[in-house]
Formats: structure tokens, C-alpha cells, sequence
């Protein structure tokens, strides 16, 4: 696996993936939209990414596809796209927490089989994948790819020889794989959207003049100028044909675990999961952290990005001034040059600088939106005191990480994670901050408005889920 410079420079936790697929109820060519709409998703996943079409009207089966390693702008090119002609697709951004990263993983995948073809994009992880795998192998599958989308692919080929539609067949594959999933699904003639029952990752519906969209979060309808329809439900499937859009909820059921780290951290601020404002959320989480852990302080800042709207919550709730004490540079890509040795301690510095006039001579609230293995956020506490903060008190808009993540994720196993083997009193000695205070499991409804139906697994061991007795992160690596 290639080393991963922001996992080098930082500790960020990644979302697997982001899902866009369009429909053109008049034959107009979706893939300039999918682009713009994947572009906007970018935040979900930045190892690869792909474009999958198909003409309606056209020969069964025949479907273009574009996918690379790298990031939406550096994949797709105008010539690129020119060649992708379809008035039906589906695009995939992609992080991998189950299977290498490398150009086989990635998606959309497109399959041939006997009914014609079948492209899919998935958000999330299938638990009982490995299983599924096995069973699937001995009766003579042979497997292209080593991720668990593939073999959600291959369920819905096999079921579609047994039902009427492809919808039917999508909903016998459900009775079967166990996990989290956001999908979307091509058929020649459909465009299907599912989630899984317990509704871990979001999708919605949106509609743009002639154009039926399903996204992962509403900020990539609005970067097409798409008006939000809904979310889908969990456990829902929903088919748009050229008739309009059909919807299915007999898998629906009534334990929800929508993932609660998705309105903390991986969603954009601009995007609504759920009826709920990821930007509320944000700073409803500041706002408690200011009720639970109050400190006199000079300025409240916030580690960029998922930190800020915290920052001005945390604010807002104490009086204290929000302030901007970092500049972020948002270009490290794929492709940057790894460090070397020497100047591998300093890494912080190439993603994140602190303003020296911001902070200096001040007593500062420093907000960021979880806390991994520590090092990152001991070196940046590190940098605002360097740059003459006298007190830096670190508040952390999550609980404290204590169990892995098995639901589309790469929160890692409980060794790593630096609130596993310490108390809050010993991480504070450790990243050398003058207090320290988390934001308490107890409270985490509030910041979805006191829906009760989410997953603090990570934060809990509460699994809604009997979590994997095996690998789920690509044992099988090609
Ligand atoms: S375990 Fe944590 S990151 Fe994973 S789905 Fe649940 S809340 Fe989200």
C-alpha cells in the first residue's frame, strides 16, 4: 500500500467513500454532472476515484467507464469526459478500509453477466464479506478485486437470475450482506439507490430540471444546482426510471444506528444528513464542550477544518472571542513528496501554520474534532506555544476513541488509540496542554436534536452490530 502523506503529517480519521449517480429523464449525457458532483465529495475519499455511463436508449450492456488513482481533477480531463456519453451513471470517490489501494479496487465497479450490465458504487463495509467470499469462491466465483463492494456486486448478478427486476435482486442481496452500505446501482435502463437498514452512511435524492440525482450528502446536490428531495431511509431501496422514482421499505426496520462521527467530523458543514445540519451539529458540540468543560481564556480557535464551527460554538456559549490561529494548506495531494527523517518531526508545519500575531501573549481554547494516537495534536499545541501562547487549553468536540471501527471507517483498533491506554489527566501530561476535556457520550443525541437512533460504537463499545470475528480490511490482497 502506498504511504499516505496526510496519514504521515497528520492523524486524521477517513471516510471510506462518496457515491454520485444521475439519471437524464430526456437522453441528455450525466457525466460533465457526476464530475462536479464527485468534486464535491472529494472530502469522503481521495485515493481514487471513477465515472460509469450508460445510454438508456441504447444497445443493453454497453457501458464507458473512466477510473484512476488520484484525485477528481487529476482522473478526469475534458477530452475524458468527452468520451463518456450516457444519460444514466454513477461515480465513486474512494478511501479503502477494506482492500489495497490500487487501480483494481477501484469503483465504480462494472459487471457482465447474463442479463447485461451492471455498474455499482458503495459506501461503507460489509462484515460478513469474508464469508460471503468463501461461499461465493466455491461455487466458482473468481474475483477481480479484493474489496467487499465486489461481492454485494456479485449477489445482486446472481439474485437477478432468480427475480422479476433488478430491484428485486438488489433486496435479496440485502437479506444477505451484514454492515454498513450507501449504494448505487446502474442497470441498463435504472438507476437504484440503498441503504442499509441500519442507515450508517447518508444518501439522498435530489432533482435538477430533467435530472434525478442520488448523492452521500446534499452538498453535492447544491454543487449542481440540484434541489434536495429527501433522504433516503434506511433500509430503503428507491429505483428511478424513466416513469420517476419507485420506493421499496420493506427492509426498513425500526433500530437505526446512523453513524454520529459523520456530524462531528467526516461530513461537510454545508451538508443536512438526516434532516439535520452538519454546521448545527458542530456547534451544538462546542457549545456543550463549553458547559462540561468551562476555562477562562483570551481566544477560542479551532484546528481547521471540521474544528472551526466547534470553535464558534464553544465561543458563542462562553463569551470568549473566536479567533483564527491557523493557515492550512489544502494541496497536499497523492502525490507529494513524502518528508524525509529530518524534517518528519516538523511535518505538522507543511499542512497547518499557526499566526504568531493571532496567538501570542494569549491564554487559548484550542477545539479540534477528535483525537487519534495524540501526535498530531501534542505537536500543534506544541506550535501555539512556540508562537508565545501562554496557556493552551485543548477541547475535543468527541468523546475519547476507545474501540475500532468496523462500518466504513479507518478508526483503528483499540491499541492505537491514545484514550485506550490513558487517562484524561495522563493525555493532557502527554500532548503537553494545560486542561484537557472531551465532549461526553451521554450527550451526543443532543447534537442531532435528541434522535436517539445513531452509532457511538467507537466512543461506547456499544456495536449495533455483532462486530466481524475476522479481518474485514482486505485479507486479500492481490
Ligand atoms: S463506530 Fe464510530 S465511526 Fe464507526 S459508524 Fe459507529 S460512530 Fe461512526
Amino acid at each position: 500500500m502506498e504511504d499516505r502523506i496526510n496519514d504521515l503529517i497528520s492523524e486524521e480519521i477517513h471516510e471510506e467513500c462518496g457515491v454520485f449517480g444521475v439519471y437524464n429523464m430526456v437522453g441528455e449525457d450525466v457525466a460533465d454532472s457526476i464530475y462536479y458532483g464527485l468534486f464535491a465529495l472529494q472530502h469522503r475519499g481521495q485515493e481514487s476515484c471513477g465515472i460509469a455511463v450508460s445510454d438508456t436508449l441504447g444497445p443493453k450492456g454497453r457501458v464507458s467507464s473512466m477510473k484512476g488513482m488520484g484525485l477528481v481533477n487529476e482522473v478526469f480531463t475534458p477530452e475524458g469526459l468527452e468520451t463518456l456519453r450516457g444519460d444514466i451513471g454513477v461515480g465513486h470517490v474512494r478511501y479503502s478500509t477494506a482492500g489495497a489501494s490500487n487501480i483494481a479496487n477501484t469503483q465504480p465497479l462494472v459487471l457482465n453477466y447474463v442479463k447485461g450490465t451492471l455498474a455499482l458504487a458503495h459506501n461503507g463495509n460489509i462484515i460478513n464479506a469474508p464469508e460471503l467470499r468463501r461461499e461465493l469462491e466455491y461455487t466458482g466465483a473468481i474475483f477481480q478485486t479484493t474489496i467487499d463492494s465486489e461481492v454485494i456486486a456479485y449477489h445482486i448478478a446472481r439474485e437477478r437470475l432468480k427475480t422479476a427486476n433488478v430491484e428485486g435482486a438488489v433486496r435479496n442481496a440485502m437479506m444477505k450482506i451484514k454492515g454498513s452500505y450507501s449504494l448505487i446501482v446502474m442497470s441498463p435502463r435504472k438507476l437504484i439507490g440503498a441503504r442499509d437498514p441500519f442507515g450508517f452512511r447518508p444518501l439522498c435524492i435530489g432533482k435538477k430540471e430533467n435530472m434525478y440525482i442520488l448523492a452521500s450528502e446534499s452538498c453535492a446536490l447544491d454543487a449542481v444546482n440540484a434541489t434536495f428531495i429527501r433522504d433516503v431511509l434506511p433500509g430503503e431501496i428507491v429505483t428511478i426510471t424513466k416513469e420517476g422514482i419507485l420506493s421499496d421499505t420493506s427492509m426498513c426496520q425500526p433500530k437505526m444506528a446512523k453513524c454520529i462521527f459523520e456530524y462531528i467530523y467526516f461530513a461537510r458543514p454545508d451538508s443536512k444528513i438526516d434532516k439535520i445540519s452538519v454546521y448545527n451539529s458542530r456547534i451544538m458540540a462546542g457549545r456543550i464542550l463549553a458547559q462540561e468543560h468551562p476555562v477562562e481564556a483570551d481566544l477560542v480557535v479551532g484546528v481547521p477544518d471540521s474544528g472551526n464551527a466547534a470553535a464558534m460554538g464553544f465561543a458563542m456559549e462562553t463569551g470568549i472571542p473566536y479567533g483564527m490561529a491557523f493557515v492550512k494548506n489544502s494541496y497536499v495531494g497523492r502525490t507529494f513528496i513524502k518528508p524525509k527523517q529530518a524534517i518528519r518531526e516538523s511535518s505538522v508545519r507543511i499542512k497547518l501554520n499557526v499566526l504568531t500575531e493571532a496567538v501570542k501573549g494569549k491564554r487559548v481554547v484550542m477545539i479540534d474534532d477528535s483525537m487519534v494516537r495524540g501526535t498530531t495534536c501534542a505537536r500543534i499545541v506544541g506550535m501555539l506555544k512556540a508562537a508565545g501562547a501562554t496557556e493552551v487549553h485543548v477541547r475535543i468536540s468527541s468523546p475519547p476513541f476507545l474501540y475500532p471501527c468496523y462500518f466504513g471507517t479507518d478508526v483503528p483498533s483499540d491499541d492505537q488509540l491514545i484514550a485506550h491506554n490513558n487517562t484524561v489527566e495522563q493525555i493532557c501530561k502527554i500532548i503537553d496542554a494545560d486542561s484537557l476535556g472531551y465532549l461526553s457520550v451521554n450527550r451526543l443525541s443532543e447534537l442531532i436534536d435528541g434522535d436517539l437512533g445513531y452509532c457511538d460504537a467507537c466512543f461506547s463499545g456499544h456495536y449495533p452490530i455483532e462486530p466481524p470475528t475476522e479481518d474485514i480490511r482486505g485479507e486479500y490482497e492481490l
